[in-house]
């Protein structure tokens, strides 16, 4: 009976957890900006402490287990019994999984929209405004190609740029960065044009293995943004560019969309992002 309760409750939890419209100011105040931020230092601060990526073990483990124990239970109960109990199974496994999965990060997608946070007006997007980013992108890809190639940008200093952002964007306290792994997911990676993860479980940062000197720090703070509890694809690139570009103002406003095409950052020394490098998933 006990058992039974346990379960519904987990039923039921996960059922609101998915459809449950929560107030975004609560999931912010409550979640993005009070337990969340803890719960990032202790996990990712745990996961640096190995070189491997940790999540392989997860994902390698619940492969296996699911098959010993997919080939038990048709053995011993036949195909439709031992069928019906596996599903049964795999429900509860979804349901459990989702609820870490909302605890660890997942509610970030609940949170206020940065839109909603920033003083963005929609009104300058316009066709024109887009056409004049590309051509001054096109321009500083070709002036600025061969300096973006000198020297690979250290972690350090890709560490102090992306404090920059995270505090200027309003972050409680600095983000523990993730130290880049690759994992065994690489081949797929590679194949889907995938170019990092985070590991929502334990707070993990996963890279592609191909990635060049000029890529990697560009998808590294796309994936440090995500370990920041920016959940939406969109906000983590906003906030990778912005660890590029540390502190934009008006006068600056064309050379800071220049280096948002190269991934260069000022002053000199730095490189980034290979020109249309936005495929960064988690
Ligand atoms: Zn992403």
């Amino acid at each position: 009976m006990i058992r039974r309760v346990a379960w519904a409750t987990v039923y039921t939890l996960a059922l609101a957890g998915a459809l449950a419209p929560l107030p975004s100011w609560q999931v912010e105040r409550w979640y993005s900006r009070g337990l969340y931020p803890l719960l990032q230092r202790v996990l990712t601060t745990a996961s640096n402490a190995v070189p491997f990526a940790l999540f392989d073990i997860l994902w390698v483990g619940a492969v296996a287990a699911a098959a010993a124990v997919s080939y038990r239970r048709i053995r011993s109960a036949g195909w439709r019994s031992g069928g019906r109990r596996l599903a049964m199974l795999a429900i509860r496994a979804a349901a459990v999984g989702y609820l870490v999965f909302l605890a660890a990060w997942g509610l970030n997608y609940r949170r206020v929209a940065l839109t909603e946070k920033l003083a963005f007006d929609p009104g300058r997007v316009t066709r024109a405004a887009a056409s004049r980013l590309g051509e001054d992108n096109a321009a500083a890809m070709n002036r600025l190609y061969a300096r973006a190639h000198e020297t690979p940008e250290s972690l350090s200093s890709l560490t102090a740029a992306f404090e920059d952002a995270v505090i200027a964007l309003g972050a409680p306290r600095p983000v523990v960065p993730g130290r880049p792994k690759t994992t065994l997911l690489g081949g797929y990676f590679h194949e889907t044009s995938v170019a990092g993860m985070t590991d929502p479980f334990l707070l993990e940062t996963l890279v592609a293995p191909d990635l060049l000197d000029v890529e990697r720090p560009f998808v590294i703070a796309h994936e440090w943004a995500h370990l920041a509890g920016y959940a939406d694809e969109s906000e983590a690139n906003f906030v990778a560019w912005r660890s590029r570009c540390p502190r934009p103002s008006t006068s600056d406003r064309g050379s800071t969309s220049s280096r948002f095409a190269t991934g260069i950052r000022e002053p000199a020394g730095c490189c980034g992002s290979r020109p249309g490098m936005g495929t960064t998933r988690s």
